[in-house]
């Protein structure tokens, strides 16, 4: 984000602050919209970088899926701008012998999570991105996640969990590498 982007979300809360019936200018509040402005700079960094970090090496597993099970995230929800957070589970089938190096899905998953989010589309935007950039004949995504917009306000439910699921390729058409992958994220 560059100044202004910064000045104008600092000037935003402060606006927020006194609409809802607060003092900006009390001790307790002087700081934040400084302090919100330099969180949001953080927490929608995918807004405003690219991730280009495919790097692909040899592995002999072209056919066999490749799961990654566990990637802790956390993101905004794009409806309330509340956090909603949880796990990610991706598999992957290489068509050509090459996988990605294990670090880039957490990485990969962080980037798409940086930003105002419904959890379909982080879903979907975890998948298609890793289709675009890696040879596969498919791939698969879950995510569960908690909503503090479903447990602090509205419905009031604290222990409702959401899980999402989107399949390309191979998991989409055959019912068995569907299965395959439940199976394997269900599992310890
Ligand atoms: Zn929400």
């Amino acid at each position: 984000m560059n100044p202004e982007q910064i000045a104008q979300i600092e000037a935003a809360v402060t606006q927020i602050l006194t609409a809802v019936g607060e003092d900006p200018q009390r001790a307790g509040l002087i700081e934040t919209p400084q302090r919100v402005a330099r969180m949001y700079q953080e927490i929608f960094s995918g807004l405003t970088t690219d991730f280009d970090d495919f790097k692909l090496f040899d592995a002999g597993s072209a056919g066999e899926m490749v799961v990654v099970k566990d990637i802790h995230f956390y993101s905004m929800c794009e409806h309330h701008l509340l956090p909603f957070f949880g796990k990610v589970h991706i598999a992957y089938i290489p068509s050509e012998n090459k996988v990605l190096g294990l670090s880039k899905l957490p990485r990969l998953v962080e980037y798409c999570a940086k930003r105002p989010s419904v959890q379909e589309n982080l879903t979907r935007q975890i998948a298609e991105l890793i289709a675009e950039h890696v040879p596969v004949s498919g791939v698969a995504v879950s995510i569960e996640a908690k909503h503090l917009c479903m447990e602090m306000r509205g419905v009031r439910s604290p222990d409702s969990k959401t899980k999402t699921f989107f399949y390309l390729g191979a998991f989409k058409e055959d019912q068995e590498w569907k299965r395959d992958f439940l199976a394997a994220i269900n599992h310890d």
